[in-house]
């Protein structure tokens, strides 16, 4: 069989390049419908007290099942990117997201977790964003002061001029910011300090080996650094064991999220750990807010 192809490589090779072309028309294709196809839902990764690893906060994450079978995010969000399928996502992920900061804190008040949400960099450039967004806070009552945006290094430092007129106008609202996946992108330190963030969130290839590799350590080290002088919080993501949670505690991260504690969950399962939470002492904590 090597032989009968080998002399046809090439078809061999666009065959392969059609197919992924194929598979990349038939997700924009279907994502256009996902929406109205009820096709979409989200989990909830809790967010933890490094110090108690009580829970303090939920990152939203999309999930699509069409019929054929689940498609992981990390392939139909790019593919959404460049199809501009992300816009009407992003907006009813945001929807979501505030109905649920509205629920939550009608439930358990100001201890209530806050919500953590992705913006895509194709959404940050729409130039209606901040009026899309104030009739969403509007529409669910959604306190913004306890929604955090989280943002891609890499989409931030993109266009940093058109990014800062944006964020300033959510920030504005009493929005918060996260820089996600920090330390993968290429961030300017000036740019940095420019612009309205207030959480960063590292990332997990810096978690990852940590407990073994002394260069992971020094970066975590001058991550919590910098964003202490900053004024920054900091979370750590992809936490998946102990020897990471101390040492990340111990390089001063305030919140961690990673297997470890838990998985994405669905809506019931978090909220069952967070009643769970409150019930065992939950007046204790300190209100959610303060960690952002
Ligand atoms: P992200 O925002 O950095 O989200 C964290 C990802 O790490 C999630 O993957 C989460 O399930 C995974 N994760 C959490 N803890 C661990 C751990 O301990 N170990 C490992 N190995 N992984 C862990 P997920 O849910 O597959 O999402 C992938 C990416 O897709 C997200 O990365 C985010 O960039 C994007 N995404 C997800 N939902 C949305 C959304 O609503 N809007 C936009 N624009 N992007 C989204
Ligand atoms: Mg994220
Ligand atoms: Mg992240
Ligand atoms: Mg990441």
């Amino acid at each position: 069989a090597v032989k009968a192809r080998s002399g046809d490589g090439w078809q061999f090779f666009s065959e392969g390049l059609e197919e992924k072309a194929r598979q990349r028309l038939m997700i924009s294709t279907g994502l256009r419908l996902a929406i109205e196809r009820n096709e979409l839902s989200l989990r909830y990764q809790p967010i933890v007290a490094a110090e108690t690893a009580r829970i303090v906060g939920a990152e939203l994450l999309l999930r699509w099942h069409p019929p054929t079978g689940e498609v992981s995010p990390a392939i139909f969000i790019p593919i959404a990117e460049l199809s501009g399928a992300i816009v009407p996502i992003g907006e009813w992920v945001l929807r979501q997201a505030c109905r649920c900061e509205a629920s939550w804190r009608q439930r358990w008040g100001e201890q209530a977790p806050y919500v953590s949400v992705n913006l895509s960099a194709r959404q940050l450039g729409e130039e209606n964003l901040p009026e899309v967004f104030a009739a969403i806070l509007r529409d669910t009552g959604a306190d913004p002061s306890r929604l955090l945006l989280e943002i891609t290094e890499t989409a931030l430092m993109a266009d940093v001029e058109a990014n800062l007129r944006v964020l300033r106008r959510l920030a504005e609202f009493g929005l918060r910011v996260a820089v996600d996946d920090f330390g993968t992108g290429y961030s300017s330190l000036s740019q940095l300090t420019r612009l309205p963030v207030d959480v960063l969130k590292i990332d997990r290839a810096f978690v990852d080996g940590l407990e073994r590799s002394e260069e992971n350590r020094a970066v975590i080290r001058a991550v919590a650094g910098l964003g202490a002088a900053l004024g920054l919080k900091l979370v750590a993501e992809g936490v998946e064991n102990d020897a990471q949670r101390q040492e990340l505690c111990a390089c001063g991260c305030e919140m961690l999220q990673g297997y470890h504690f838990y998985r994405p969950l669905i809506e019931a399962d978090f909220a069952r750990h967070f009643q769970a939470q409150q019930a065992d002492g939950g007046e204790a904590n300190a209100p959610s807010l303060y960690y952002l």
